[in-house]
């Protein structure tokens, strides 16, 4: 099942893609614009019993309409708090880091978390606002989004698949010159529009757990980075386990679980961002980001 949230005649929608995963089949219509993100309303409302009607539409029913008559909008518009970031999560990435960005930096022992904010996450073909004014260094991260359906805390590791909702792509979009220059990365990867999510929530029952998923980016169709889920140093039920010893996750919350190597900042010379160029991030089964600079 792969929800989405999209506008048709100015109206914001609730849907799911049908079998052809070409059309939509509207779910609900979003009454209330902005009072609450309404994906997270929805995933905070959905019981088992309504996972198994709306599968049962999905089987029978033909979508109303055409994906390419809808604006797509990202899945979640406003996180309910900063997005939960994990650095360095696969080995390569973690080595050109070293090697090609900044040779000071060493390897962590333990899991590195941080956040970014997103005033509002942008969707698929939404433009990147770049503020090369800012910081010309600007860099791409495809990354395996986690999107939590359940509240919780202390979550034993074997627990973990029962309090995720989903899974989403997503692009961590990074201005690295900001990042060293602070030290820490908070602003480097939080200026408007950095965030990009979509097209879908992939809902958790299409996978086995853990997951394997190839995973890749490219920018104007060169292939930059490519590679597996499987080869995350902390995988998602540590990555979850660990961060909710004493931390509350809350249905909607966003976990973003590393990027592979192959980002911009890894070549030599560095293959940073410009304005026109067009990052696609994908996931195996989750589908195609795709995001222009401006
Ligand atoms: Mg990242």
């Amino acid at each position: 099942m792969k929800f989405i949230r999209f506008i048709i005649n100015d109206i914001e929608k609730i849907g799911i893609l049908d079998k052809t995963e070409k059309q939509i089949i509207e779910l609900f219509i979003v009454q209330e614009k902005n009072r609450k993100d309404s994906m997270i309303e929805f995933i905070e409302k959905i019981r088992e019993k309504d996972l198994e009607i709306i599968k049962n539409r999905v089987d029978n029913e033909v979508g109303k309409y055409k994906i390419e008559e809808v604006i797509v909008c990202s899945p979640i518009r406003k996180p309910i708090h900063d997005i939960i970031c994990v650095g360095v999560n696969y080995k390569k990435h973690l080595i050109e880091t070293q090697e090609k960005f900044d040779k000071s930096f060493q390897t962590p022992e333990k899991t590195v978390y941080f956040s970014k904010r997103a005033t509002e996450i942008i969707g698929t073909n939404q433009a990147i606002q770049s503020r090369i004014d800012l910081d010309e260094k600007l860099d791409y991260e495809v990354e395996l989004a986690v999107i939590i359906g359940e509240m919780g805390k202390n979550i034993p590791k074997e627990d973990v698949e029962k309090y995720i909702f989903g899974y989403s792509i997503f692009n961590d979009i990074s201005a690295r010159g900001l990042q060293k220059e602070h030290i820490q990365w908070y602003r480097g990867k939080s200026i408007d529009t950095y965030s990009a999510m979509g097209p879908v929530i992939l809902h958790k029952s299409a996978l086995s757990f853990p997951l394997e998923l190839d995973i890749c980016s490219e920018v104007n169709n060169e292939l930059r980075q490519n590679s597996n889920t499987r080869y995350m140093l902390s995988n998602i039920s540590k990555l979850i386990s660990e961060i909710s010893q004493g931390i509350t996750l809350e249905p909607g919350d966003i976990i973003i679980t590393g990027t592979p190597d192959g980002v911009g900042l890894g070549f030599n010379p560095p293959k940073f961002l410009k304005k026109e160029d067009i990052i696609k991030c994908k996931i195996e089964k989750i589908g195609e980001l795709i995001n222009k600079v401006e």
